[in-house]
């Protein structure tokens, strides 16, 4: 079986996510046979190195030898039980684990099984908080550029056209207020003060203000300051308003602190986690609350005052096992503490970058980091030249239109870093 008749069976069944399907008539489809370490390897064994960590889940690398034997154990003793009424102690103590590395405040643990479905609960819950407490609050507050799923709740207050401006018709009620502009401080204030107009507003319709915490993923890899989320703590106090900090990217040690908010001192009323949760090996997600949110909840039976939401995949035992595994990883391996040296040999290497003429910025937060292209036409498509490029070339990039992007397993080692970033060097200089 080679690369291409692998291929064509695909297409002939397959219809592929974020994927204009014709485009494969001159793509080709890259069937993977195995993963190891930072490298996937095709059919035909070529080996790419998978510099954005399969979709920004996969933080261990590839058949990581510990995630392996945990989930393998957990295969033979449990796979899977109905978390309604039951429980298991794999998810007894992921929770205990993510309650105390979490913000101080964030007690309880709402599982569900992908980052958008996280989002959903998060939506769900503040506005039924709310109207536990007797208020009608049915509007949502998020940034200008962000994204958070693409369900129809998480897509609504998202705000990246591409995949929102078909679907407005069906859309819930939300409203967005400008991101900060840059990385520095004067851009964070200014965007807090408008946050400050926004509540002003609307008085009495919001439920929360959802934000992705130091980094906008999708949104083209946009940053900004800790100084912004600060702020926005303070005003959602002093409004009323739930912060719904979607870390579902940032989380588990992408911008550099386990979590994005550590860096702004800041404990929102829910944190949403999944992507790098499991380490990449299986869907799970996961959103923490307080326990003035659960209270609201807790009471006599009632209908409508419980939180009734729930799939049928909550809480997976193997996904479980998988994510005590990753947490297990972060704790031995010091890897906070090794991804400060790693994101600092980044950053030296992306210096060559800064005086090319079609570069318009460079960032870095942590492990991310992009390379803003300028002077090219949309129609040009020049994320996907780069894209074609890197396969060619043994590196897995997938550019958010324009922007180059850098989001590797935390294993990876200098000299694939060298050969990552260099390819996007090149391609960037020779097309
Ligand atoms: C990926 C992502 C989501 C959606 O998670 P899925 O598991 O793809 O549904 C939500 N929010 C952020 C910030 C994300 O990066």
């Amino acid at each position: 079986m080679n690369n291409e008749m692998m291929a064509n069976r695909d297409l002939d069944v397959i219809w592929h996510p974020c994927t204009q399907m014709k485009d494969h008539e001159f793509l080709p489809m890259i069937p993977i046979k195995k993963g190891k370490g930072v490298y996937l390897e095709d059919f035909e064994g070529n080996n790419y190195i998978d510099a954005i960590s399969s979709w920004w889940v996969n933080i261990f690398g590839h058949s990581n030898t510990y995630i392996n034997d945990a989930v393998k154990k957990q295969l033979d003793t449990l796979e899977h039980v109905i978390l309604a009424g039951f429980t298991h102690e794999q998810v007894v103590r992921l929770s205990e684990r993510l309650v105390s590395l979490t913000p101080e405040g964030l007690t309880r643990c709402f599982y569900a099984d992908n980052g958008s479905s996280a989002v959903e609960v998060t939506l769900k819950m503040s506005y039924h908080f709310h109207k536990n407490q007797g208020r009608e609050r049915p509007l949502f507050v998020s940034l200008s550029n962000s994204y958070h799923g693409e369900t129809i709740g998480a897509l609504s207050v998202g705000d990246v056209e591409l995949y929102k401006e078909t679907y407005e018709p069906l859309l819930i009620r939300s409203i967005q207020t400008p991101v900060p502009k840059d990385q520095s401080e004067t851009a964070a204030l200014e965007a807090a003060e408008a946050l400050e107009e926004c509540f002003k507003t609307h008085p009495d319709e919001i439920a929360a203000l959802i934000v992705e915490p130091l980094i906008q993923g999708a949104g083209s890899m946009h940053m900004y300051h800790p100084l912004f989320l600060t702020k926005a703590r303070e005003l959602c106090t002093a409004y009323g308003i739930h912060l719904i900090a979607d870390e579902v990217m940032a989380g588990f040690g992408r911008t550099g602190t386990m979590f994005a908010c550590e860096q702004a001192g800041i404990t929102p009323d829910y944190i949403v986690l999944s992507k790098g949760l499991t380490g990449g090996y299986l869907p799970l997600s996961v959103v923490l609350t307080t326990d003035e949110v659960y209270s609201a909840f807790y009471c006599d039976y009632k209908l409508q005052k419980a939180f009734l939401h729930s799939h049928s995949y909550t809480g997976n035992a193997l996904a479980c096992a998988a994510a005590n595994a990753t947490l297990d990883l972060f704790e031995s391996e010091n890897i906070i503490e090794r991804n400060r040296e790693t994101s600092k040999y980044i950053a030296s290497k992306l210096e060559k970058f800064r005086g090319l003429a079609n570069v318009k910025e460079v960032r870095q937060c942590g492990m991310v980091a992009a390379i803003e292209l300028e002077g090219y036409d949309a129609s040009e498509r020049i994320g996907l030249k780069v894209y074609e490029y890197g396969l060619k070339h043994g590196v897995l990039l997938r550019p958010l239109g324009h922007i180059v992007y850098f989001m590797p397993p935390y294993i990876i080692t200098k000299e694939e870093i060298d050969v990552m970033i260099d390819t996007a060097y090149a391609a960037i200089t020779q097309i």
